[in-house]
């Protein structure tokens, strides 16, 4: 984007695929590996006149675009005889013509596995709808302790690291465990195991200690925007504080406006606030996340550039050898998801109940799904290592 142009951009949710637009998936085969693609440069630049998205956006309105990007649940339950039962036999049929496109991980993973063999695997996940499900509270999505236990386990085996839009201390809260690597606003703000090369090639990337104490490398990326997020932060909780049930969240790097709580007549009210505030912000974009408005920096940078980043941090980028493997449910993991698929290097796995559009390989349909897979990772490691002995 020309940083001197008064235009915000806004980007929505992928779009929910139609019968006609799914198919039979074609990547199910082993990868072969290819190099990575990872850029250094940090400022995003858009032409100033191809707005695209933003266009329709504004031309279909806030409240289309919030809307859009905030579908209704989708009533397809797990029936224990007959696989899943709806009480919309389409919506099961199109979910059902989906899973062809994006088989389900837990249906697959001997497939995946198989793959894996002789493979290091690294796991990416996000945290929010992936770990823990979606609750009407941001600040109450706590991780189960089933699911704290299986990312503790998993994470004893394999390289673990979350990667969420929250802010990197939120998400620590939330998740507690000190084995894991965190990557909080949406990638902006990683630490990581110290790597000289690493730190070299980063002029963002700093030598510091973790909690515990711990040296570790901590990267911050859009560390410059910093007052400016907060200048916002506080704007857009002034301009909301009438609107009933509207919650600003301070993300470090990003803000996000949740609309969840907000009864479905203000919603243009809070839309028209956020783009009210934004104008004044060009180096500022936002981007439609279910019943969230997510307001970040304009760089380049984003979970799939920070799953290269660990992987470099790990010492294991461009190595044959490994396998990364990214979960998420977010429009934003479909940055990781893509990293993963157009560089041949690993898998990328979408949490969705409902059929939509991806970059991602595989699917698993809700967060319970993804803990299954988690201990599944779990036995065929511990198996792997008994038949070794
Ligand atoms: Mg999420």
């Amino acid at each position: 984007m020309d940083l001197k142009s008064n235009h915000t951009p806004v980007l929505t949710d992928a779009a929910p695929v139609t019968k006609s637009r799914l198919g039979v998936h074609s990547s199910l085969l082993p990868y072969s590996h290819a190099g990575t693609t990872f850029t250094h440069g940090m400022l995003l630049t858009i032409p100033r006149k191809k707005t695209g998205i933003l266009e329709d956006v504004r031309s279909s309105g806030w409240l289309d675009a919030m809307k859009s990007s905030s579908p209704p649940a989708r009533k397809i339950t797990k029936d224990v005889g007959h696989g899943f039962a709806s009480s919309d036999s389409e919506t099961a049929g199109a979910y059902f013509s989906w899973l062809l496109k994006y088989p389900s991980a837990l249906a697959s993973f001997d497939q995946i596995m198989n793959y894996a063999k002789g493979k290091r695997i690294a796991l990416f996940m996000d945290y929010d709808g992936t770990l823990s499900p979606i609750v009407d509270n941001p600040d109450c999505a706590f991780m189960s302790d089933n699911m704290r236990a299986a990312v503790k386990k998993v994470a004893e085996y394999f390289p673990t690291a979350i990667i969420s839009g929250r802010s990197r201390d939120k998400v620590y809260q939330f998740v507690g465990l000190t084995e894991l690597y965190y990557a909080g606003s949406h990638g902006m703000d990683i630490i990581g195991p110290v790597r000289q090369s690493v730190s070299d090639n980063h002029p963002n990337c700093i030598r510091s200690t973790d909690k515990q104490g711990k040296e570790v490398n901590l990267f911050q990326p859009a560390a410059e925007f910093l007052p400016m997020i907060n200048e916002v932060l506080n704007s857009l909780e002034e301009c909301t504080k009438d609107i009933k049930g509207a919650k600003v969240e301070n993300n470090k790097f990003c803000v996000s406006v949740h609309y969840r709580n907000v009864d479905e007549k203000y919603w243009d009210l809070v839309g028209q606030h956020v783009h009210d505030v934004l104008k004044g912000y060009p180096r500022l974009r936002l981007t439609h996340g279910r019943k969230v408005l997510e307001i970040r920096p304009v760089i380049n940078w984003d979970k799939g550039k920070a799953v290269t980043f660990l992987l470099e941090s790990l010492g294991l980028n461009n190595c044959d050898d490994v396998l990364p493997i990214y979960i998420g449910d977010d429009q934003t993991d479909e940055d990781a998801f893509k990293v993963l698929r157009e560089g041949n290097k690993g898998y990328g796995i979408l949490v969705s109940s409902a059929p939509k559009e991806s970059n991602a390989i595989y699917s698993l349909r809700d967060p319970s799904e993804v803990m299954e897979f988690l201990k599944s990772l779990v036995l065929w490691k511990s198996s792997t290592l008994k038949s070794l002995i």
